[in-house]
């Protein structure tokens, strides 16, 4: 049976991480609203030159064009055998409750939303150990992944620095705004018996086997 699913989390929680042990182990399909976007612009499909001519304007996409590109993925042959992992979509009740109705007019079955949860403070001292070299753009962390030598990139000796987003002060402002945002979604799927809650900052393999095990339940 294929795995369809939603995957909610703040910056820094390890979504990457999890979309890609639940892609290489279960089989569905990552569909990121970023991803999409991009690749419907730049393929200048229907769908891509309206979402364009709004962002050429400096609006907001509307949902409505937002959620025919996610379906128009769903909708394709290889995502309807695979499953799929919605990343990034929807963020607010009024996109969940739009999906909600699309889905339903396709026959398609939602398995869960899988909400990933890491304390405030855990998820800052993870980000903001974070360090990108100047030049080539390589990332490392103070504790996790040290530059060999101190302050300079391993790959081609510039400086390496804190970056912009990850200042501490930037990403409590970055997990306020998800946080407002996405709550209200997370009750939504909630209300409807979908929701699996899972603390994130263990090891990635002990967050993957029980969002598997609560799956399969
Ligand atoms: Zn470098």
């Amino acid at each position: 049976m294929p795995v369809r699913l939603i995957l909610v989390g703040p910056p820094g929680v390890g979504k990457g991480t999890q979309s890609a042990l639940i892609e290489n182990r279960l089989g569905p399909k990552p569909l990121s609203s970023g991803v999409i976007f991009r690749a419907e612009i730049d393929a200048q499909t229907d769908l891509g030159e309206l979402a364009k001519s709004y962002i050429d304007r400096g609006e907001l996409v509307p949902n409505g064009v937002t959620i025919q590109m996610m379906l128009k993925r769903i909708r394709t042959s290889e995502v309807q055998q695979r499953g799929f992992i919605l990343d990034g979509f929807p963020r607010t009740v009024r996109q969940a409750e739009a999906l909600d109705e699309e889905l339903k007019k396709a026959q398609i079955e939602l398995d869960a939303v899988v909400s990933l949860e890491v304390e405030d403070a855990v998820i800052i001292e993870r980000l903001s150990g974070r360090l990108g070299c100047t030049k080539c753009g390589a990332i490392y962390h103070r504790i996790n992944k040290p530059p060999k030598r101190d302050g300079f990139c391993d790959n081609c000796n510039s400086p390496v620095i804190i970056r912009e987003d990850d200042n501490p002060e930037t990403i409590r402002e970055r997990l306020r705004v998800f946080r407002e945002n996405t709550a209200p979604v997370v009750d939504h799927y909630a209300t409807q018996g979908k929701l699996i809650r899972v603390e994130a900052s263990r090891d990635p393999e002990v967050v993957y086997s029980e969002i598997k095990d609560k799956l399969i339940q």
